[in-house]
């Protein structure tokens, strides 16, 4: 297997976030894979057989498609997180499609081996606990934001999430992505855009929205893109920061191994 550097294992900030042993645990057996946009990285209902971590810009969701054909994302995952086999012990169906919105690299390891190695060490369970307790309250909000909120809102609460995810007020999406995203119409959504552009919030171009003015953006949405944020914070310390790398993940659950840590 090729070796990773250093620069392709931090381009997902969870993975930057690991120390330095379960680093090790867990380098030798990622593989890069670059994705086109369009790509799925598992279907509804097959196996899921690795757990992938989009890199630098890369954005993967999680999307359910009815009966009828229309569709609605559930998760937006980027550089702060991973897809597949997060909660569960790996190879079990996938409830959803994981879709490519924004092509790029993406490094992977197979649920089996991530499993195994979380029996292993308490630190890489913790950091995977920590982070599937986050994807849980992001798909939570996002239930309640559906339910309650008007569609100008949740269309603010997707970009703002998007910008966080690639690190960019320039959002590479197309009217068609965020109506199918939103569940909506397209000709319903032009029209939201076009109000969030009166607004002077967001700017539209061809295939890409630029939010002008993030803090009035921030301020016009429903509250749940702020709620989900602070719930990451907390809860993954330093993920969103610009240094990466989590303080503190511990106590551990193990006293065994603090003990032993101390010692050493
Ligand atoms: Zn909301």
């Amino acid at each position: 297997m090729t070796s990773l550097s250093e620069s392709h294992i931090e381009g997902n900030l969870l993975l930057k976030a690991l120390n330095d042993d379960d680093r090790a645990l867990v380098a030798p057996h990622l593989e890069r894979e670059v994705y086109k946009k369009g790509e799925t990285l598992f279907e509804a209902g097959s196996d899921v057989s690795y757990i992938s971590f989009p890199c630098e810009q890369t954005v993967v969701t999680l999307v359910i498609a009815m009966r009828d054909g229309r569709t609605a994302e559930t998760a937006t995952i980027g550089r702060e997180g991973a897809v597949g086999g997060v909660v569960s012990d790996g190879r079990l169906p996938a409830s959803t499609q994981a879709l490519i919105q924004i092509a790029g690299p993406v490094l992977r390891m197979e649920a089996l081996k991530l499993q195994d190695l979380q029996q292993r060490s308490v630190s890489l369970r913790n950091l995977f606990t920590r982070y599937a307790d986050c994807l849980l309250a992001q798909v939570l909000q996002a239930g309640a934001c559906n339910a309650l909120h008007p569609i100008e809102q949740r269309c603010l609460r997707w970009l703002l999430t998007l910008q966080d995810r690639i690190g960019s007020d320039a959002l590479p999406v197309t009217h068609e992505l965020l109506a199918s995203m939103l569940g909506v119409q397209r000709t319903y959504l032009t029209r939201i855009l076009r109000s969030l552009q009166v607004q002077g919030l967001i700017k539209v171009g061809r295939g890409r929205i630029t939010i002008l003015d993030p803090a009035g953006a921030e301020r016009s949405a429903c509250e749940c893109h702020g709620s989900v944020k602070r719930h990451f914070e907390v809860v993954l310390g330093a993920v969103y920061g610009e240094a990466g790398r989590i303080v503190e993940i511990d106590p551990p659950a193990d006293p065994g191994q603090a003990r032993r840590r101390k010692a050493s």
